[in-house]
């Protein structure tokens, strides 16, 4: 998602950073190329006119010279970029024991059904005693797909297929639901935000009172998420947004900063079909990976959702001690087959991003995974603990390629996979090599980016 609009702030940092002087010139092509970008992105283009102006206005400051300037232009880059996405964190207020709900709103196919069991797997991953309720009574298949989603997570949802008329459905379980700690609430949608659907909602949300009512919008209608913000908002009171299909279109910038625009929230994002392809909107994390800087709490969050708190909070703490051994390996490949794709773990770890992963790293298959959890298995505790015997002694290699069915040159691959995570987690290369007269490169610069959007707010 917005490979274009990361790019473009990665060749504008690596200009700032390459540049001997960062004259009017420089300026005016980092700026036409964020502006290009941008607009690609779909964000409106009287907001991106705004940015480029206040960039080059700044960047004019005649006091602020050297090595300082490209110091400042990064941060005013940076800082422009995150606040068009709305700055800081925003997060539900949910408190177990307290039966909270939340309804979404929306008009038809935006992902309100899909979102609904997304958001139930994230809370009840979390230790709340979550229930879905089905209101949607005008798609025939609504309760089966609610039916079939609550079935996958194990997760109760409650429905019924022929009562015609919401409220009543919400009636009948009114008690059973006030047992749990949250109540997750599909709607029904329309074409569009039309006068039916506004009574209907007002009807529902005037009795049920949620905590929260939100409204889900695809990212793929771009900019015009706007509007439709608006219009929930004006007609419905929403508390915020969930944006889906992040993961599918060029656009999302454009829904992102149009909501950022109406002050409607953005909570959690949708970046997939399945039910893990779920995380909260954190501006400063979302540009921090879109420019490959990675993020560790983003990916943490990620799976956090398939595994249990305890072991990955073990393996953050390894990680951040540099402990991270071939258990460690292993058990994240495990954990692939729920989480995502290898590449989008990458995208995650700190310093892992993309443009920094041998494309042989990105090509890891499912097979290969499979092979290399066997192959793990088939090894002596000493040597998972200590891999560099295994290269040293070509009799393990054998006897663990015979062992676990796969071949030499397969656990040699891993080996090195292994070892270049590692390496690569433990974050190598940082400021305290920075060497005055040759400059800042494009790693050092992300990491002041980085520093910062996160300590100096001035
Ligand atoms: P509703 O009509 O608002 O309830 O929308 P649904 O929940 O039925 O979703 C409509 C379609 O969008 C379904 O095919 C979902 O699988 C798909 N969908 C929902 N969220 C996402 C997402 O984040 N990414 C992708 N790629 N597809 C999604
Ligand atoms: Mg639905």
């Amino acid at each position: 998602m917005l490979e274009s609009l990361g790019s473009a702030l990665k060749k504008g940092f690596d200009k700032i950073a390459g540049a001997i002087f960062i004259d009017k010139k420089t300026i005016e092509l980092i700026v036409k190329d964020l502006q290009r970008a941008l607009i690609q992105a779909d964000v409106n283009v009287h907001l991106v006119k705004e940015i480029g102006d206040r960039i080059k206005k700044e960047a004019e400051n005649e006091k602020i010279k050297g090595i300082e300037k490209k110091e400042h232009l990064t941060k005013i880059l940076h800082d422009e970029i995150i606040n068009l996405l709305g700055n800081q964190k925003h997060e539900l207020k949910i408190e177990k024991g307290k039966n909270n709900k939340i309804m979404l709103l929306g008009i038809y196919g935006q992902g309100k059904t899909t979102t609904t069991s997304k958001l139930a797997a994230y809370y009840s991953k979390r230790g709340f005693k979550v229930a879905m309720l089905g209101l949607d009574v005008h798609r025939p298949a609504a309760a089966d797909q609610l039916e079939q989603l609550g079935k996958q997570i194990k997760i109760p949802a409650f429905i019924d297929k022929t009562e015609k008329k919401a409220l009543n459905i919400y009636k009948k379980y009114k008690q059973e639901l006030e047992k749990f700690d949250l109540v997750i609430i599909d709607t029904a949608g329309r074409h569009s935000l039309d006068k039916e659907l506004i009574d209907e909602i007002k009807n529902l949300t005037d009795m049920i009172k949620p905590d929260y009512k939100l409204l889900t919008i695809s990212a793929d209608i771009g900019q015009a998420a706007k509007n439709q913000a608006f219009e929930f908002q004006k007609a419905c009171n929403i508390n915020g947004v969930i944006i889906t299909r992040m993961d599918s279109t060029a656009k999302a910038g454009g829904a992102l900063t149009a909501c950022n625009e109406t002050k409607a929230p953005v909570f959690f994002i949708g970046t997939g079909e399945k039910v893990n392809d779920f995380e909260t909107f954190n501006p400063e994390a979302f540009i921090s990976r879109l420019l490959g800087l990675g993020d560790l709490e983003g990916l943490l969050e990620r799976v956090q959702s398939a595994i249990d708190e305890g072991s990955q909070k073990k393996t953050k703490e390894r990680l951040e001690k540099g402990e991270f051994n071939l258990r460690d390996f292993q058990e994240q490949l495990k954990q692939m087959g729920n989480v995502g794709s290898f590449s989008k773990i990458m995208e995650m770890i700190p310093g892992l991003g993309k443009t920094k992963i041998p494309e042989e790293m990105l090509g890891v298959q499912e097979g290969k995974i499979k092979k290399w959890q066997h192959a793990i298995n088939s090894m002596t505790e000493e040597e998972v603990n200590n891999p560099e015997i295994i290269e040293k002694q070509t009799t393990r290699l054998g006897r663990i390629a015979k062992g676990s069915g796969t071949t030499t040159s397969d656990i040699r691959q891993m080996l090195k996979q292994y070892k270049l995570l590692k390496e690569l987690a433990s974050g190598s290369g940082d400021l305290e090599n920075f060497d005055p007269a040759q400059g800042l490169n494009q790693k050092q610069m992300m990491k002041i980016a980085k520093k910062f959007g996160k300590k100096m707010k001035f």
